[in-house]
């Protein structure tokens, strides 16, 4: 989960609050960050979805604080992940292989609450859970992930 920035070095997985017009912060934006000259972006993959909360957040004229992880579900498998990561950087696992296993459970944890949700017919709910079943499924199936198995 590592990236090269453009003065050469590493940039590493963090998380960081962003605030757009000083009315919307959004906290826990999964990005890349480097040590060095404190260049940072935002994860690619995750970077429509904040940008359509950014969208909805205007239009309803919401203000405050928003956890991305609560509505990405990317963001919250990555988050889960990095607070015991770094007990962890000892074992042998690494950070992307750690990754996608959970993406993998969350993935199948996602679509047994979807079986409630239709087993209940309710709609709203099982469009709630398609749109974050999507959110990780997309990565998962067209990342680097792809092939390693
Ligand atoms: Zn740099």
């Amino acid at each position: 989960m590592r990236k090269l920035c453009h003065c050469g070095q590493k940039m590493s997985l963090d998380f960081r609050v962003l605030i757009f017009g000083r009315v919307i912060e959004i906290d826990r934006v999964p990005i890349f960050e480097c040590q060095l000259c404190s260049h940072y972006e935002v994860l690619p993959a995750v970077k429509s979805d904040l940008l359509a909360l950014l969208d909805e957040l205007k239009e309803s004229n919401e203000q405050g604080l928003v956890l991305f992880n609560e509505v990405n579900e990317l963001a919250d498998v990555m988050f889960s992940i990095s607070r015991t990561w770094n007990q962890m950087e000892s074992t042998s696992t690494s950070f992307e292989v750690l990754f996608e296993q959970k993406c993998k459970e969350r993935i199948n944890l996602l679509l047994d609450v979807y079986g409630c949700a239709k087993e209940m017919n309710d709609r709203q709910w099982m469009d709630e859970i398609s749109k974050r079943l999507l959110q990780i499924s997309d990565f998962v199936n067209y990342s680097q992930f792809s092939g390693a198995n």
